[in-house]
């Protein structure tokens, strides 16, 4: 059985800047990620800088792999991650509360050079304004909560639009009616 010094589970952003913190003081460690390579969680949902490349044949590791720490950075699998390790107190377990977050991107061109975020709202930093490498706006993203047992389902409900269009409006009030549509989620690359 191979020994290292911590294993660190979920390759998103956090993960991998854990990683790399450990390793940079001279431990031994391995990042093992469900996905087939690095940033594909909700690292590659946002800002979309973080990009795949590593992978791990499933399994491979689990059975002869010894570690002295474990990390468990498995962003939104990190609460179900942490009910299957041995030894942790159920008490001291994480409830999961997922809320999810939708886009909705300007027709056109926008008259702005630079992010707009309004006030926070309760659950989030308000829909607010991006700028895309190539000049195209986006907003949000917004704020839906979801019950437990609902599926993951990454589209952006059209029906939002009309939400989006008044929260908008707030910082923007001469956006055109009609501009904005939903903004697919990238996939990860
Ligand atoms: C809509 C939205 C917009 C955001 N915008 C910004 C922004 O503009 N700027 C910013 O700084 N932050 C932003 N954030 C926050 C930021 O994206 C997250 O805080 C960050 O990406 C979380 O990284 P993570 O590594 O914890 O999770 P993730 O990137 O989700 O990584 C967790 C990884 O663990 C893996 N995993 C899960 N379970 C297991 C398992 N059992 N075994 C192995 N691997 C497992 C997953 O596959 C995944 O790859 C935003 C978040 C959201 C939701």
């Amino acid at each position: 059985m191979e020994s290292v010094d911590a294993l660190v589970v979920g390759a998103g952003v956090v993960g991998l800047a854990v990683a790399r913190a450990l390793a940079q003081r001279g431990r031994e460690v391995v990042v093992v990620e469900a996905e087939a390579g690095i940033g594909r969680g909700v690292s590659a949902r946002s800002s979309e800088v973080v990009h795949g490349g590593l992978y791990y044949p499933s399994g491979s590791l689990k059975a002869r792999l010894r570690a002295r720490s474990l990390v468990n950075s498995a962003g939104l699998g990190a609460p179900a991650l942490a009910a299957r390790i041995s030894g942790v107190p159920a008490a001291t377990l994480p409830r999961a509360y997922r809320c999810k977050g939708s886009y909705f991107a300007l027709a056109g061109r926008a008259p702005f050079t630079r992010l707009i975020y309004p006030l926070p709202d309760a659950a989030g930093l308000g829909v607010h304004l991006t700028l895309d490498l190539a000049g195209q706006a986006r907003f949000g993203p917004d704020t839906e909560w979801l019950t437990d047992d609902a599926a993951e389902d990454l589209r952006v409900d059209p029906a939002r639009g009309a939400a989006f269009e008044a929260a908008v409006r707030r910082y923007w009030p001469g956006l055109p009616a009609g501009a904005l549509a939903p903004a697919p989620q990238a996939a990860p690359r």
